[in-house]
């Protein structure tokens, strides 16, 4: 299978009008006026042609809980409505169909892959696979019982079989314990200890009241436990990093950890704003991520990365803060290494992004429109490893009318009105 990407404004290591020539699931050519034979051309004449963005945090299947709950402290909706609605409502069938819901919202806004930390990961594996979008899967360990594992035990040898049954080109899996305040310091432990060679995902410092949480709990701030359980030595993604201290950030840069910023989610469940500025100063990586779709409401990354950037001017009183590229490179920051970028031998993960829209006209400067003005409706094509799964604003192989049928028929059992 090979696509010839004809004309576009390439964004990348080569910027200008280029041809990109796809052989299976990688970028072979980039250049002008490239002849090869291509079993699918796409013509990309005034379009800008950018590396997929990676959400690096989400728990997808939650787009049933999408506006059940809102306008609540972060510990109020997760202890009085999303974990009494998780205990009835999730299943292997739920996590399958919503987070295929998640799956097809998120390529809208050209996402090539995401992060995912909830129960039954298999299930969100198996339809990423169906979908063909790419996935770090991670199931959730807390130390009381989830809708799939009985204990952190338990949640242990799942990872292990889910690396086993799943892993490949474009599934990853993650160990992902929860927080440190769903989790003693021996169970932190054994998943340090179990998760050498994995991705670790977790949440930290979300909000003040999870740090004083913390320190009731094990009498140390959440990045100290992390610490002395021998997480930080692992290739760890810390969620949300709100509530971090100089002392936080510098564990951060010792231990070359990864940031993830979650904007959106933090504002909405008023849990403030992530010291993102700082934390990049200090040459911390930095991904961007929407959490799940029941506390952002919408899995828009590029609506993400614009709030991602304007907020951290506001905060620091800087209008240079987080500029217009700096935000793209965030975005397109991967947790796949051969990913996120438009340069020969990576990952043939593109979007196409048409500029006939309002927001489009004009533009001086692209970094700056797709910072600040562009949203998923002028995104018109997405190939994800080779594959072309979105064209001119139409899913190829997937009944989008479908999920969504799927999703509001579970939903109606929750009360959904439409
Ligand atoms: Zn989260």
């Amino acid at each position: 299978m090979s696509i010839l990407i004809k004309n576009g404004y390439c964004l990348g290591e080569q910027e200008g009008i280029y041809d990109i020539f796809i052989e299976k699931n990688k970028i072979k050519k980039i250049d002008t006026n490239i002849k090869e034979q291509a079993d699918d051309i796409i013509d990309a004449k005034e379009c800008l042609v950018i590396p997929t963005f990676c959400n690096a945090h989400t728990h997808s299947a939650m787009s049933l809980f999408r506006g059940l709950a809102d306008d609540l402290s972060l510990m109020d909706w997760l202890n009085n409505h999303i974990f009494p609605s998780e205990a009835k409502y999730v299943n292997k069938k739920m996590v399958y169909i919503c987070s295929k819901l998640s799956m097809l919202e998120m390529i809208r806004s050209a996402t090539g892959c995401f992060m995912d930390m909830y129960f039954f990961e298999e299930e969100v594996a198996k339809a990423a696979l169906e979908i063909g979008m790419k996935g770090v899967i991670g199931e959730g360990i807390i130390d009381f019982k989830t809708p799939d594992c009985a204990n952190v035990d338990e949640a242990i040898s799942k990872t292990f079989s889910l690396k086993r049954e799943f892993e490949s080109d474009t599934i990853k899996v993650a160990f992902s314990p929860h927080s440190t305040y769903t989790l003693t310091e021996d169970s932190l432990k054994k998943i340090a200890e179990a998760s050498e060679g994995f991705i670790v995902h977790t949440h930290v410092n979300e909000t003040k009241s999870e740090v004083e949480l913390c320190m009731e709990k094990h009498k140390k701030r959440p990045m100290e436990v992390l610490r002395d359980a021998g997480l930080l030595e692992r290739d760890i993604y810390l969620a949300h990093c709100v509530a971090s201290t100089d002392d936080d950030i510098n564990m951060m840069k010792q231990y070359k950890t990864n940031v993830i910023n979650v904007p959106q989610s933090n504002l909405k469940l008023a849990s403030g704003i992530a010291p993102i500025y700082k934390i990049m100063k200090n040459g911390i990586d930095v991904f961007i991520g929407t959490d799940g779709p029941a506390s952002n409401n919408n899995l828009d990354i590029l609506e993400e990365l614009r709030v991602s950037s304007l907020v951290q001017k506001a905060i620091n009183y800087d209008e240079t803060a987080v500029d217009a590229k700096t935000t793209f490179q965030i975005g397109t920051n991967s947790v796949f290494e051969t990913s996120g970028k438009l340069k020969e031998g990576f990952d043939a993960d593109i979007a196409v992004v048409k500029l006939d829209g309002f927001e489009a006209t004009p533009i001086f400067n692209p970094y700056s429109y797709l910072a600040y003005a562009a949203n998923s409706r002028d995104v018109s094509t997405v190939i994800i490893n080779g594959k072309i799964i979105l064209k001119n604003g139409e899913f190829l192989s997937i009944d989008e009318e479908k999920v969504k049928f799927d999703v509001k028929a579970m939903a109606k059992k929750l009360g959904a009105m439409f």
